[in-house]
């Protein structure tokens, strides 16, 4: 089945995202904008990722839980897991690889986590927006051991990239699909790395304001509309 999907999310437990980007507020508005599978994937921490599965539950909006996590060579990756445990036991890991600094809100922002109706669970203490120590070959094999898969994202961008900290895609890297922002050519992209040959494409708005989030238009086709079905298919299997 064709279903239409953003991959790249970010809710008000990213310092930079905006508090009225809640979990209730951001899977609403994916429902309303007529997505069909969207992941929510905060920098460094999933810890928002359970109440938007629950409230995609409830209106029938499938919510894959994720991250984006930053490599120490700051590069940005999508990681997606199958379930919420798996993704949450995957960002406690990440949590002991992160430099121990305190957010300073009126700086960075707040980093809030939520329940389902707007209420709020708590505060991430650690600034989330700063590299882990896990390194950009470490990271496929490590998000795999819980059963997930990662992406380099937005490879186009000029900061945080893959092409930015290393000047290449190397064709050793062991994903099988890469991130563009929603307007970048993907020819040009193809030709200038050929290492990307063979790799699945996938584009997504990397929201961080509810007015920022797109109307659906990038699609995949899956066997079943789940993060199982996305996952499988991001592996290549
Ligand atoms: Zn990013
Ligand atoms: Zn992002």
């Amino acid at each position: 089945m064709k279903l239409y999907y953003d991959l790249h999310l970010h809710s008000c437990l990213s310092p930079c995202g905006d508090n009225d980007m809640s979990p209730y507020n951001l899977v609403n508005m994916a429902k309303l904008l007529g997505y069909d599978i969207i992941a929510l994937t905060d920098h460094n921490s999933a810890e928002n990722c359970e109440s938007a599965v629950k409230i995609g539950n409830d209106i029938g909006l499938t919510v894959v839980p994720g991250m984006e996590l930053c490599t120490s060579e700051e590069i940005h990756n999508v990681c997606l897991f199958p379930t919420v445990e798996k993704a949450v036991e995957f960002s406690r890991f990440i949590k002991t690889t992160m430099p121990p600094v305190k957010n300073k809100e009126e700086i960075f922002g707040e980093q809030l986590i939520m329940d389902t109706e707007d209420g709020i669970l708590g505060k991430e203490e650690i600034l989330l927006t700063l590299a882990s120590s896990v390194s950009i070959d470490e990271l496929p094999s490590l998000v795999r051991e819980y059963d997930g898969v990662c992406y380099p994202a937005h490879i186009d961008r000029e900061s945080y990239s893959i092409i930015s900290a290393l000047g290449d895609f190397p064709d050793t890297l062991g994903v099988n699909a890469f991130e563009l922002t929603p307007n970048a050519d993907e020819n040009e992209w193809r030709k200038k790395y050929p290492a990307l040959e063979g790799k699945l494409l996938i584009r997504s708005s990397d929201a961080h304001y509810l007015q920022n989030m797109r109307d659906a238009e990038f699609t995949v086709e899956l066997t079943e509309n789940s993060a199982q079905a996305l996952i499988g298919f991001l592996k290549g299997e």
